[in-house]
């Protein structure tokens, strides 16, 4: 079993790291005190794969972001609940599914990032019109398994790059679909590693905005959809993919659209009528092809990123009097 217990006086924070390595455990700080917890290894029970100074770029769609101090992988659900069980109180911890609508500062995340994809990946059909998904399972691979079944509704997650709980935490949605419309109930884990079944009522949700109890996160969702043509369904599928190579800059380093609309207009068309396309902070760039996508050009670092969303902000402001809002979440230091 997991369990965290407090290091031994004369052991400091670069010590603790170097030692318990070999015992396979991880140091904590916390609440000012240095904690050893066993968290991997037969001894400890756990079965995922732990990571210490992780780079975030290799987990974010724009390929950037800094270290975070641990990263946890988890083999299954039961895992991760051994997993959360075994932290301190008060870590943070922060979930990432495919990082497809996040921006890791350069100085990386302090805490504990939990990485659901390809752990948590359970698929399988209900009955004739309902299934259940993993929070790990991309959304295009959702959008195929129900549409090959004949079920249709979902055809909209294909072209979305991230997980399903990515898409529940944002209520993802594309081409007149929203993810929210299709949930029948979810799962989530909480700080403690336990387990609870919600239905949407227990949400407050909008566009790109989902608000639910504090401190749980999203382990599986069951969909609810219509019986219907598994033809047509993988047709669709192909025609909204198609419209959104044409429009957008699929093959660059990107993390969708950066600001959400403001109510009766377009982020992109306010962007483009003040002559943003194609503007350039280090290698981050408003895209050519679409206003409201900021693109990497290879070497672009968080900051660049970031210091172009702020721009873009005042420009907009500036000419139209609208305060554009990230759509993109934030997170993590700024590198010192
Ligand atoms: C090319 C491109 C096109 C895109 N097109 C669209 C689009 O059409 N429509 C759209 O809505 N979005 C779009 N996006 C944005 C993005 O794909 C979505 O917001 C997606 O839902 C994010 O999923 P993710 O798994 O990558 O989440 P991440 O980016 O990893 O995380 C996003 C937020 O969700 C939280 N989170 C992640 N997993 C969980 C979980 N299991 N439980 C609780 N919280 C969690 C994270 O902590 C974070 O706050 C696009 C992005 C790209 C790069």
């Amino acid at each position: 079993m997991a369990a965290a217990f407090t290091a031994g006086a004369g052991i400091n924070w670069r010590q603790c790291q170097v030692q318990v390595r070999a015992w396979q455990a991880v140091c904590i700080k916390a609440g000012g005190e240095v904690q050893v917890m066993m968290v991997a290894g037969s001894a400890s029970g756990l079965r995922g794969e732990l990571k210490y100074a992780e780079p975030m770029s290799a987990h974010t769609s724009w390929r950037v972001g800094g270290p975070a101090d641990r990263c946890y992988r988890p083999a299954d659900l039961d895992d991760l609940k051994l997993f959360l069980a075994s932290l301190p109180e008060h870590e943070p911890v922060l979930w990432v599914g495919l990082g497809s609508n996040l921006l890791v500062r350069d100085g990386g995340i302090r805490g504990t990032v939990i990485l659901p994809f390809g752990g948590l990946d359970t698929l399988h059909r209900l009955d004739d019109s309902r299934l259940r998904a993993g929070a790990g399972v991309a959304c295009a691979k959702v959008a195929r398994f129900a549409a090959r079944a004949g079920l249709t509704g979902a055809e909209f997650l294909a072209g979305i790059p991230g997980t399903m709980g990515g898409a529940l935490a944002m209520n993802a949605g594309a081409f007149g679909g929203e993810t929210w419309s299709l949930v029948a109930g979810v799962e989530t884990l909480d700080h403690r590693g336990e387990l609870h079944e919600r239905i949407a009522a227990d949400y407050q949700i909008a566009y790109r905005t989902v608000i639910g109890p504090a401190d749980e996160w999203f382990v599986s969702v069951e969909l609810q959809l219509k019986s219907g043509d598994a033809d047509a369904a993988q047709s669709r599928i192909r025609s909204l993919l198609e419209r959104r190579s044409a429009t957008q800059p699929t093959q660059q380093p990107s993390c969708g659209s950066v600001f959400r609309n403001p109510a009766d207009n377009f982020a992109a068309r306010l962007i483009e009528s003040c002559g943003l396309k194609g503007e350039q902070i280090g290698d981050a760039q408003v895209s050519e092809k679409h206003a409201n996508f900021i693109v990497n050009l290879g070497q672009a670092r968080a900051a660049d990123i970031e210091a172009l969303i702020r721009y873009v902000q005042e420009r907009v402001q500036q000419k139209h009097g609208i305060s554009l809002q990230a759509e993109v979440r934030i997170v993590g230091e700024f590198e010192r």
